[in-house]
C-alpha cells in the first residue's frame, strides 16, 4: 500500500480489538458468576491448508480472550454421517457453546446436512437455514460472521444506509445473500449481483455503498467506483489479495477497507463475541 491516505480507511484491525477486549471482560464475568469458561469447538474436515490456517486463528483468538477452544480433527474421507455423528455430539455437550465448522469442507460431504445438525443456539457461525431466516426476517440471530463484522464497521463508521443504493457482488448463503439482508433491514436499497449479472461495472457505478464478495483477486476496478463511495472487501485471495483493485478504488472512495486490515479481523472478532453471547445465553448470565 503506498501513499494511502489513511482518512479513508476503515480500520478492522482497530475496531475488532476493541470488540476482542469487550469479549474478554465478558468471558471473566461469565467464568466469575457460573465457573464456567466459554467454550468454541472447531470442526477441520480434511487437510486443506487454508482451513487449517483460519481455524488455528480462530483458536488462538479465543485463547486470547479467556476462552477455551476444543479442535476436532477428522481425516479425509470422512462421510456426511461421521460429521454429523460428531456434530451432534458437541451439540449434546453442554461445555461447547458455540460449534464452527470450518468451510469449505471436502467435496463429497453434504455441507448443508452437516451445518443443519448444529443445533441454532450454538450456531455461532450462522451457518444453518433456521439461522438465515432469522436474519432475513430481522429476528435476534448469531449472524454469519464476515457481513456481522462489516455491518459493525459500517457503524462504527456512521456510515448512512437508510435509502442509500448498496451493491452487493457474490450471493453465498455465508456472506453476499446475509449481507443483502443486513443491508435491506438498514433500510439500503439493495443491488445483489452475482455471476449471471449483466453490465455489472455499470449497476457498480450506481452504488453508495459497495460490497464486494467475489472470491477474485482486484476484481472491481477503479473505474467502476462513483466517487465518493464506501467500498468494503471481503475478498480474501491467495497472496492476501482483495476483491477489489484498492490502489484504483482508494482514489474516488470515500472510505475503503483494505486487505489484510479490514473485513478479515472483523470475521474472527465477531464469531468470538457471539460465542461469547452464546455461552452467556445458554448459562443464564445477564451481560
Ligand atoms: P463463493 O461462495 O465462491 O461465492 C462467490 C460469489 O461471487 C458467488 O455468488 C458468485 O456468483 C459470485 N461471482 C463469481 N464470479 C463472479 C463474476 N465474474 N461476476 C459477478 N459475481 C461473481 O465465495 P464466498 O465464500 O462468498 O467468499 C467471497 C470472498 O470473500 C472470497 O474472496 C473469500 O475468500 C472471502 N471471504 C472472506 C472472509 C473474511 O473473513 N475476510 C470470510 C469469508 C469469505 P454465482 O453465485 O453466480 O456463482
Amino acid at each position: 500500500m503506498t501513499n494511502v491516505n489513511k482518512a479513508k480507511l476503515m480500520d478492522g484491525r482497530a475496531l475488532a480489538k476493541r470488540v476482542l477486549a469487550s469479549a474478554a471482560e465478558r468471558v471473566a464475568r461469565i467464568s466469575a458468576s457460573k465457573g464456567v469458561t466459554p467454550a468454541l469447538a472447531t470442526v477441520l474436515v480434511g487437510d486443506d491448508r487454508a482451513s487449517a490456517t483460519y481455524v488455528r486463528m480462530k483458536r488462538k483468538r479465543c485463547e486470547d480472550v479467556g476462552m477455551k477452544s476444543l479442535a476436532l480433527e477428522m481425516p479425509h474421507g470422512t462421510t456426511t454421517e461421521q460429521l454429523v455423528t460428531e456434530i451432534r455430539k458437541l451439540a449434546d455437550d453442554d461445555a461447547v457453546h458455540g460449534i464452527l465448522v470450518q468451510h469449505p469442507v471436502p467435496k463429497p460431504i453434504d455441507k448443508r446436512v452437516a451445518f443443519e445438525a448444529i443445533p441454532v443456539e450454538k450456531d455461532i457461525d450462522g451457518v444453518t437455514s433456521a439461522t438465515l431466516g432469522r436474519v432475513i426476517l430481522g429476528l435476534p440471530a448469531f449472524i454469519p460472521c464476515t457481513p456481522a463484522g462489516i455491518m459493525q464497521l459500517l457503524r462504527e463508521y456512521h456510515v448512512e444506509l437508510d435509502g442509500a443504493h448498496a451493491v452487493v457482488i457474490g450471493r453465498s448463503p455465508i456472506l453476499g445473500r446475509p449481507m443483502a439482508s443486513l443491508l435491506i433491514n438498514a433500510h439500503a436499497t439493495v443491488t445483489l449481483c452475482h455471476s449471471r449479472t449483466r453490465s455489472l461495472p455499470s449497476i457498480v457505478r450506481n452504488a453508495d455503498v459497495l460490497i464486494a464478495a467475489v472470491g477474485h483477486p482486484r476484481f472491481v476496478q477503479g473505474d467502476w467506483v462513483k466517487v465518493g463511495a464506501v467500498v468494503v472487501d471481503a475478498g480474501y485471495n491467495e497472496g492476501n489479495i482483495g476483491d477489489v483493485d484498492f490502489e484504483a478504488a482508494i482514489e474516488p472512495a470515500s472510505l475503503i477497507t483494505p486487505v489484510p486490515g479490514g473485513v478479515g479481523p472483523m470475521t474472527i472478532a465477531t464469531l468470538i463475541d457471539q460465542t461469547v453471547n452464546a455461552a452467556a445465553q445458554q448459562l443464564g448470565v445477564e451481560l
